[in-house]
């Protein structure tokens, strides 16, 4: 994804008003239904509190569960692999295509493979990938990215999806009807699945005592590739692993409660060794994790069950739109792990947040997001990643909120000046922050003031 810094990307979606109003709205939508899904169980915070508890003891334990986890799935007849990046991930699924001479896959949805960015890797090898995800088919045909990993062509309207499928799967022009375009979308990806020799699928859980693992789809398309296919490969970071089976009981109630206010999602397939004459392998893949554990400070986002609640309820996500954040991976768990792969490139993403505190209260997994963010702004501005403006307008707040006095002054010059030169703070060259913003009327008389008269 071509990076353009998330501010300026942000100002762009931001052109279009009516789709941002409609993005913000959809997406507040389901975080509504997310909240209905979660204060119909009386125990949902003790289900929170566990879910965090289990994933904070698999990541202390990290190397003893992997372990019995490869040797379980070798038991079990699946061939593990191990990935140390992005790159070694491709090399394996390239060679494994090779050695059994495959042209076409079917994947399901991953952001692992996202992440790693396996599509355009084995479509330059000549390699026809085809996504299954009906959103993501939808992204693949127009050539974009996902932007929202369990909604990724949420900032599409029904008529471009309509547009699209007139273009690709030739559908009647300017029918937007959901049911055709959808029933369009079944056809087409059936040939696919009936076509396809291997299967690419995520990883949504991986049990170290048993070996198997679990993909959640509500379309049950990582179910048809994986069962039409001769060979299955699955594909999974390191922090999926959970020790045991009794702990989906907690996660799977947590998961779809939290993305998109379902009990549960349609399909948890349960996968635990290969049919008789198919092949399954896994391939466990680091691309930083490791590095991430690592830092006390951030080692708790790699608790992430990505089920984009953080992103549902974010202000900035919800009106700057998941390409801003110039990775496969957006909104605040993003803007806490991508940082983490590459500062440089990442500095601007723990500053697309208003710190609200709204993402650590909505996730599952109890991470601290918004504190994490917070340390990540730190870090970046002592690493000199952070432009000398930010710096230096930061020093200059951090002077007048420590001086009362001077805090009045500036507060009263600021009423004045919005009063009698109204475009001067509002100008939007000197003052970026004015860009997307109606400046307020000022009140006459600062809250203080107010107070001291009337209460005091
Ligand atoms: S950080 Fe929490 S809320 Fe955000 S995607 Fe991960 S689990 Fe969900």
């Amino acid at each position: 994804m071509q990076r353009v810094e998330h501010s300026k990307a942000a100002e762009i979606f931001n052109i279009d008003e009516p789709r941002v109003d409609w993005h913000d709205d959809t997406l507040w939508f389901v975080r509504e239904k997310r909240d209905k899904a979660a204060h119909q169980l009386p125990e949902w915070e003790t289900l929170r509190e566990l879910a965090s508890q289990i994933k904070n003891h698999s990541l202390s334990n990290l190397d003893h569960y992997l372990e019995e986890f490869e040797m379980n799935a070798t038991k079990n007849g699946i061939t593990v692999h191990w990935a140390a990046d992005g790159k070694e991930h491709n090399q394996i699924i390239l060679e494994l295509i090779q050695k059994n001479k495959v042209q076409r896959v079917v994947k399901s949805k991953s952001m692992l493979t996202e992440e790693c960015h396996l599509n355009p890797y084995l479509i330059e090898k000549g390699i026809e990938v085809v996504d299954t995800d009906l959103g993501e088919r939808i992204v693949q045909f127009r050539k974009e990215p996902p932007s929202h990993i369990v909604l990724p062509a949420i900032h599409l309207k029904k008529q471009e999806v309509s547009d699209t499928f007139h273009e690709h799967l030739h559908t009647e022009k300017g029918n937007n009807d959901p049911q055709y375009l959808t029933e369009a979308a079944r056809v087409h990806l059936r040939d696919k699945f009936i076509q396809s020799q291997l299967a690419i699928t995520g990883v949504n859980f991986a049990i170290a005592e048993t070996g198997g693992f679990v993909v959640c789809t509500n379309e049950g398309n990582a179910d048809m590739g994986a069962h039409a296919a001769s060979i299955h490969i699955a594909c999974m970071g390191i922090e999926k692993i959970i020790p045991q089976a009794q702990d989906l009981g907690v996660f799977l109630r947590v998961l779809t409660r939290s993305a998109t206010g379902q009990p549960i999602t349609t399909y948890s397939s349960h996968f635990h060794r290969p049919r008789a004459g198919q092949q399954m392998h896994i391939v466990i893949v680091d691309n930083g994790r490791t590095k991430q554990l690592g830092r006390p400070d951030f080692r708790n986002s790699l608790k992430c069950i990505r089920c984009a609640a953080c992103f549902n309820t974010c202000p900035v996500y919800r009106r700057s739109g998941g390409f801003s954040y110039h990775n496969a991976v957006a909104g605040p768990i993003g803007s806490i792990l991508n940082p983490n792969i590459d500062m440089r490139e990442n500095a601007d993403l723990p500053f697309a947040s208003t710190l609200c505190g709204s993402c650590s209260h909505v996730c599952p997994v109890k991470i601290d997001i918004h504190d994490q963010l917070w340390k990540w702004r730190q870090i970046l501005t002592a690493e000199g990643y952070v432009a000398s403006s930010k710096k230096v307008g930061m020093k200059g707040m951090a002077f007048v909120l420590a001086h009362p006095s001077i805090y009045r002054f500036v507060g009263k010059m600021a009423r004045w000046a919005l009063t009698t030169f109204p475009t001067l703070l509002a100008n939007r060259k000197f003052n970026p922050w004015a860009k997307q913003r109606e400046l307020p009327i000022a009140p006459k008389e600062s809250f203080r003031e107010w107070f001291l008269k009337n209460k005091g």
